[in-house]
């Protein structure tokens, strides 16, 4: 009967909110998962009933101010303004609204951290790649962009003092045999993306053991966020309801391959359409707005890889010869480097592939800082340099620093220390996002130092 009543408090509400309440009634879905993700890069959230659905689509749901504050060990971070008292909202995004294939009965929104008044809350990771949304439309741009992740799956055994991840398989990388160990598993995956939206665009099992790649196909920048936790949690919890475990952590089991989530983007004119990144008569097929685009994205890169790469674990990935990336360079198709320009699958395509990225990031901060650096590049005209089409590993010093070409950080606590004296992504990230995002992964640095590799790898397998 409270479920009737509610349908009648529709009153007011726009078309996309009043399809949310008639789609869950339909559906028959019982709990609503309003869903957003946290600065220690951990997806949170809460659950509206079905019956108190039409407020809460108004309210939100109340939350504490604490929560972005908090780190992915769940210990809470000193933040001025985020303390115990303090209220914001989980404000669902109607568009965003999806039954969850592996949860019968249960459906999923992306949200927003909103004030108790309904204005942007400065901490909102939603806010900030809408902000950065802006700034590109303000230029004439918008981008398309995906995530390209990979996950270790296999089976989470008992262990002492921690459990491990024991990959499904040992098969060789790209080799058929891999398909089968997996193959369960990645039908009931790809039914599951694709029910939701997500179109898949391909498939294999890679290097590492139990390792799987399975790429969702581009979006505008919102959706491609969106996208990437929506993707997160149905790799997690279809392995949780086949009895195993898919871990997105960067380096899962240390001595494997890693997991990245190499971030796919191009900008297109608002008004014609145009993929403003291809230009047929460069040898690249890449305009000039695209080196200047990956000029800004390499002048910022030590920043940026303190949130592209948000995590401890993240760091033991970028390494060379790891193909995830190790220097602040670009190159045509070169796997090495940390900007790949993908050579043109059809005329009139080209994107960048930034290879630092993992999943263990905030997709939202991620992305948006991203596009920062790249604007920056942009507004001031910059210029990347020659391309390194060889290994930068293989480079002399001097070449290196001929072509400055330079390390990436090597651990976390480098990276926040280069984001911190980084003006232009603190600017943008705001004061208080700001303090709390270095306060929160200062605290993951501290402290997985103060333990050993054991317990970085399990903390990061269970959450990521
Ligand atoms: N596993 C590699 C990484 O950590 C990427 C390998 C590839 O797909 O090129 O980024
Ligand atoms: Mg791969």
């Amino acid at each position: 009967m409270r479920d009737r009543e509610s349908v009648t408090e529709i009153k007011p509400l726009d078309p996309a909110a009043r399809r949310v309440l008639e789609r869950s009634e339909i559906e028959g879905i019982e709990l609503i998962r309003f869903l957003y993700a946290d600065h220690g890069g951990v997806i949170r959230g809460k659950a509206a009933s079905r019956a108190r659905l039409a407020q809460r689509l108004g309210t939100g749901i109340g939350h504490t101010v604490a929560m972005m504050a908090m780190n992915m060990l769940d210990q809470l971070q000193p933040v001025e303004g985020m303390g115990p008292v303090g209220e914001v909202r989980l404000v669902p995004d109607p568009a965003t609204f999806v039954p969850l294939p592996y949860a019968p009965g249960a459906a999923a929104m992306l949200c927003d951290l909103r004030l108790p008044d309904g204005s942007p809350w400065d901490a909102c990771p939603r806010t900030f790649l809408r902000e950065a949304i802006g700034e590109l439309d303000r230029a004439g741009y918008t981008m398309l962009a995906a995530y390209e992740p990979e996950f270790t799956l296999g089976r989470r055994l008992p262990g002492d003092p921690f459990d491990r991840l024991v990959p499904i398989d040992d098969s060789l990388c790209y080799a058929a045999i891999g398909f089968d160990a997996a193959h369960d598993y990645t039908i009931r995956l790809i039914r599951s993306l694709e029910t939701q939206g997500l179109r898949v665009e391909h498939y294999h099992p890679e290097l590492g053991h139990g390792q799987q790649e399975l790429s969702i196909r581009h979006a505008p920048a919102m959706r491609a966020a969106d996208n990437q936790v929506l993707y997160r949690e149905t790799v997690r919890s279809t392995a949780l309801r086949m009895a195993m475990w898919a871990s997105l952590a960067p380096k899962p089991i240390a001595a494997q391959a890693g997991n990245g989530a190499h971030l796919h983007l191009s900008l297109w004119d608002r008004e014609t359409r145009d993929n403003l990144f291809a230009d047929a008569t460069d040898p690249n097929g890449l305009s000039e707005l695209g080196y200047r685009f990956i000029a800004g994205v390499l002048a910022h890169l030590p920043a940026l890889v303190a949130l592209t790469c948000g995590s401890v674990n993240g760091f033991r990935r970028l390494a060379p010869r790891m193909w995830s990336s190790a220097y602040t360079c670009y190159g045509a198709d070169n796997r090495e480097a940390a900007v790949r320009i993908c050579s043109p699958l059809a005329e009139g395509s080209a994107n960048l592939e930034l290879k630092p990225s993992d999943s263990s990031a905030n997709p939202y901060l991620s992305l948006g800082a991203v596009i920062h650096a790249g604007l920056d590049g942009i507004r001031r005209g910059l210029d990347p340099g020659e391309a390194v089409n060889v290994d930068p590993d293989t480079l002399s010093p001097g070449e290196r620093a001929r072509l400055g070409v330079h390390r990436l950080p090597s651990t976390l606590d480098e990276a926040l220390s280069a984001l911190a004296a980084d003006e232009l992504l603190m600017d943008a990230l705001g004061p208080l996002r700001g303090t709390a995002y270095l306060a929160v992964k200062r605290s993951e640095a501290a402290a997985f130092a103060a333990e050993d590799q054991a317990f970085e790898l399990f903390h990061h397998l269970r959450v990521f």
